[in-house]
């Protein structure tokens, strides 16, 4: 396994990194900015994105041990290793989304409907937690988002995930959009705000 230390994520030299999609700053330790590059990991985080063809939201990359702990994480975590993402599934849908990391290699897997995001890590295969619920939206739904979504001005909209999952635990998740176009429309529930 090819891996690479960097006390911060500013240490990594220009030419050094290779996933076009996912900047060093996202995937180092949001406590401690360290960063441990998992090269076979990125490679599959990088496919994923891909094979997906749209952007994959980072919530938890590598970890440090320190923050591990201070953030609950499992005594023996994927991420201290670099090699476990969390990714929100506010842009995605779950069934698909496993499916396809299934597909480029992932082999461990948690489910957290609760706080919208899924687990992927390079394994051993396993998996843990309760399924995200299937949702379907009609196709009328789905065009009152598009029509709601294309009169919002860009950057100043808040988007409210309508998928099952949020709906299920009223989080609300909430994310500043800049270009509405990257985001599935088929998915979301548009308000807008101090319009
Ligand atoms: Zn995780």
């Amino acid at each position: 396994m090819t891996t690479i230390f960097y006390q911060h994520w500013h240490e990594v030299p220009e030419g050094a990194w290779r996933w076009p999609n996912f900047s060093p700053a996202e995937i180092a330790c949001r406590g401690t900015s360290k960063l441990l590059v998992n090269e076979p990991a990125l490679d599959k985080l990088q496919a994923l994105r891909e094979r997906l063809g749209k952007p994959l939201i980072v919530r938890s990359a590598y970890r440090s041990p320190k923050h591990n702990r201070a953030v609950g994480g499992a005594d023996r975590s994927k991420h201290m290793n670099g090699a476990a993402f969390d990714i929100a599934m506010s842009n995605h849908d779950p069934v698909a989304f496993e499916a396809a990391a299934r597909d480029v290699g992932f082999l461990g897997f948690g489910f957290y409907p609760r706080s919208g995001f899924m687990h992927v890590d390079l394994g051993p295969a396993r998996q843990w937690g309760e399924r995200f619920p299937v949702v379907e939206y009609s196709i009328g739904f789905q065009a009152r988002a598009a029509e709601e979504l294309a009169r919002l001005p860009a950057g100043s909209a808040v988007v409210e995930m309508m998928s099952d999952y949020s709906r299920y635990t009223r989080t609300g998740a909430r994310m500043q959009i800049k270009s509405p176009l990257i985001y599935e429309i088929s998915l979301l529930k548009v308000f807008r705000i101090n319009a």
